[in-house]
């Protein structure tokens, strides 16, 4: 069986101290926890969180990093500076870093192998605008950046990698996916993997679902079979909206 794999992105919200704030409750907060947690802060926060998570059950995640090693890049951040801070997990190919800052198919998958090289974790985001739902593309589009996002990662990294399916529209919007969407979605990403690395792989490799997250929605989509947890953002900003969701029944 999978292992549920629920993780928060604060995106560009919270100074040091509300950081701290937030890791310590939920360090106190999710310390029973049945799943695998992480949280990935503000670069600025990073070590103020690390420091707090250390030993607990929580992760440390980034929220992007850059696709070179390291060198003339002003305003870049490292894998090796991330993993300096005790980062596990890096977030990549969020639809905020594909619409906003133009990130491509072929930008992310550089950074997936570069952070797989460096044996971080990689949580490759991949989703769908509402045009392209519209249009019948859902699919598509997610078999697409799928396939990119993964070329040149080897079979035995995979088991650092997680998948988000994260629908463009229902992301802060207050709309998610139906439960029955979500997963249908997920059973064909699924596929994908099955035809580029075989089905066992296929079935192990966790693939959560974020958008509009709540902890009023989190169990009916966590009960569906391919949903393997949550990438939250909104509700990942209050320890009281995030352990619920976290500990979902
Ligand atoms: C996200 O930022 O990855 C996200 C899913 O945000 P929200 O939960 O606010 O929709």
């Amino acid at each position: 069986m999978r292992t549920y794999y629920i993780a928060g992105n604060w995106k560009m919200h919270k100074t040091r101290a509300e950081a701290a704030a937030l890791a310590k409750a939920l360090v106190t907060r999710l310390k029973d926890g049945k799943h695998k947690y992480l949280v990935a802060p503000s670069f600025t926060a990073l070590e103020t969180v690390a420091a707090i998570v250390k030993g607990s059950n929580i992760l440390l995640g980034a929220q992007n990093m850059a696709a070179e090693e390291q060198g003339a890049h002003t305003g870049e951040v490292s894998v090796l500076q991330l993993k300096d801070l005790g980062v596990h997990a890096v977030i990549l190919g969020h639809s905020e870093r594909r619409h906003i800052y133009k990130e491509d198919n072929g930008l992310i998958n550089k950074k997936v192998q570069l952070a797989l090289y460096h044996g971080l974790e990689v949580i490759l985001c991949v989703g769908e605008l509402l045009s392209e739902r519209e249009a019948g593309k859902a699919e598509e589009v997610c078999e697409t950046q799928t396939i990119q996002g993964l070329a040149g990662v080897a079979a035995a990294d995979l088991s650092r990698v997680t998948i988000a399916y994260e629908p463009v529209w229902a992301i802060g919007t207050g709309k998610t996916a139906s439960p029955e969407d979500a997963d249908a979605i997920h059973a064909s990403i699924r596929q994908v993997v099955a035809r580029l690395y075989g089905a066992e792989a296929a079935q192990q490799i966790l693939i959560q679902y974020g958008g509009s997250v709540k902890p009023d929605n989190a169990a009916q989509l966590m009960a569906k079979e391919h949903i393997d947890g949550a990438l939250v953002g909104g509700a990942a900003l209050k320890a009281d909206t995030f352990v619920p969701i976290a500990q979902f029944q």
